[in-house]
């Protein structure tokens, strides 16, 4: 995959309403995108299905939906206001900004930034020596601005679950092992914001807070990174080759990480991270008690002895998740002329268009009484608009599994055509059939 694909697949994407640039009429705004009707339903499925096998599939896990602002202290304890930074290198020259970590692969402390060339301009010696810079918004509450009404937009939905979880596991019985997960929204003010909607300033993720006893946690780290893994490829349908694991060295670790690996996917820009699995230990819970001044252990009857958990995070972003997905599903099939999106059909936004051949002799009615059926079913569409060839290539850029064709014959036998998006291949079959044999074919019934 090219760089250019990914121009590619951000001009389908606007084109097809799956994402637009934000405030687009005032000339956009940075590093924040809006999701439109397709984006909207892929990314809902996408969520959806992770909930379901994060908290319906697992007898130990459950939910909780958290605010986004908390008490500022949360983010003291946790130490994202003193070390929640990016170091930030400018090059005098030409203006361009990078982070530090980024533009040199070794130790970048220890780099002598005055004989590192800038990538844009070229020259060497013109860049400043890494700044540190925090990525988290803030904002005031209440009508009065002052220091001690700061709160802060969350960098991450993890610190919710931590300081909730003795609610959760008292309110719920739960015995450790037990997981806490969350979707939701998250904001950084990231400086260098690129690749589309790889890193943007406002983003969502999905996060399992897994608790264990201590000394049971190298063992929970396999058991979530082999589960996680196997996500991409048994429930996404992500190709094995794009995937891989990257393990953070020494100098990559995050202030309270232990061991820390993420899943990497080939994107058309490299292999970059899609999800982390982090074993936090108990830093967090520690902090907070020492913040808070009250007790965040976990009192373990068959024990007898209270002691913090370590905690097993699996943290995936929704939005470059289906990043991953839109690029893993493009398909440019040049034999046929036309681009195909081969989203699995349980993610696809749409299941199914309703198309009458032509626009008279009764076949909207027919294609109209089609779409009543099965919008009880799943998401459908109907179109009339253009030549039916142009109707079915519209069709497989949005992902759309099945057309189904209303035409003169539909009347005498009330049957209908369903073209499949990836081969083509068309059946004849019975109306009252449709629903039954779309679910069989989806694998969603
Ligand atoms: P990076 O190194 O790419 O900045 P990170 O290691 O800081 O990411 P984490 O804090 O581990 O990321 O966040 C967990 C997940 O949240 C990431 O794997 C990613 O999918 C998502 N994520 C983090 N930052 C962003 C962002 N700015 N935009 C979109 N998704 C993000």
């Amino acid at each position: 995959m090219s760089e250019s694909s990914l121009d590619r697949i951000i001009s389908l994407c606007k084109r097809r309403g799956f994402i637009f640039q934000s405030s687009e009429i005032y000339g956009g705004f940075g590093a924040v995108y809006d999701y439109g009707p397709l984006g909207v339903e892929l990314k809902n499925n996408i969520s959806q299905l992770w909930w379901k096998c994060m908290t319906q599939n697992h007898e130990n896990i459950l939910g909780l939906d958290s605010g986004i602002l908390m008490h500022p202290k949360i983010w003291e304890a946790s130490g994202h206001v003193d070390a929640f930074n990016d170091p930030l290198v400018d090059c005098k020259q030409c203006n361009a900004r990078y982070r530090a970590d980024e533009l040199v692969n070794e130790d970048f402390l220890n780099a002598k930034w005055n004989e590192i060339q800038c990538p844009k301009c070229g020259t060497t010696g013109n860049l400043t020596n890494p700044r540190q810079f925090n990525l988290m918004f803030k904002t005031n509450i209440g009508p009065i601005e002052s220091d001690s009404d700061i709160a802060y937009l969350r960098p991450e939905t993890a610190q919710g679950i931590y300081v909730n979880y003795l609610l959760v596991q008292g309110s719920m019985r739960q015995k450790i092992p037990f997981g806490i997960a969350q979707i939701g929204k998250a904001f950084r003010n990231e400086i260098i914001a690129r690749n589309f909607i790889f890193r943007t300033r406002e983003f969502e993720q999905m996060e399992m807070q897994y608790f264990v006893q201590p000394g049971a946690d190298d063992d929970a780290m396999v058991e979530w990174k082999n589960k996680r893994y196997n996500f991409y490829i048994d429930e996404l349908g992500i190709n094995k080759d794009r995937l891989r694991f990257h393990e953070h060295g020494k100098d990559e670790l995050a202030h309270y990480a232990k061991e820390a690996w993420d899943i990497e996917y080939e994107f058309p820009f490299g292999w970059s991270e899609v999800e982390g699995i982090h074993n936090r230990t108990d830093f967090d819970l520690q902090k907070h008690q020492e913040f808070s001044g009250k007790n965040m252990q976990y009192s373990d009857q068959l024990l007898n002895e209270k002691y913090f958990p370590y905690i097993i995070e699996t943290s995936a972003g929704l939005n470059r998740m289906l990043l991953t997905i839109l690029c893993d599903a493009y398909w440019d099939d040049s034999d046929n002329n036309r681009i195909v999106m081969k989203l699995h059909p349980k993610l696809a936004p749409v299941k199914a268009v309703v198309c009458p051949l032509v626009k008279k002799d009764g076949l909207p009615e027919i294609g109209h009484k089609i779409v009543d059926e099965l919008m009880k079913s799943f998401k459908v569409l109907y179109d009339q608009q253009g030549s039916i060839g142009k109707r079915y290539y519209r069709q497989d850029e949005a992902g759309t599994p099945f057309c189904i064709t209303v035409d003169h014959e539909s009347k005498e036998n009330n049957t209908v055509t369903l073209r499949n998006r990836d081969d083509q291949n068309q059946d004849r079959v019975s109306i009252n059939d449709l629903v039954k044999i779309i679910q069989n074919r989806m694998d969603i019934s």
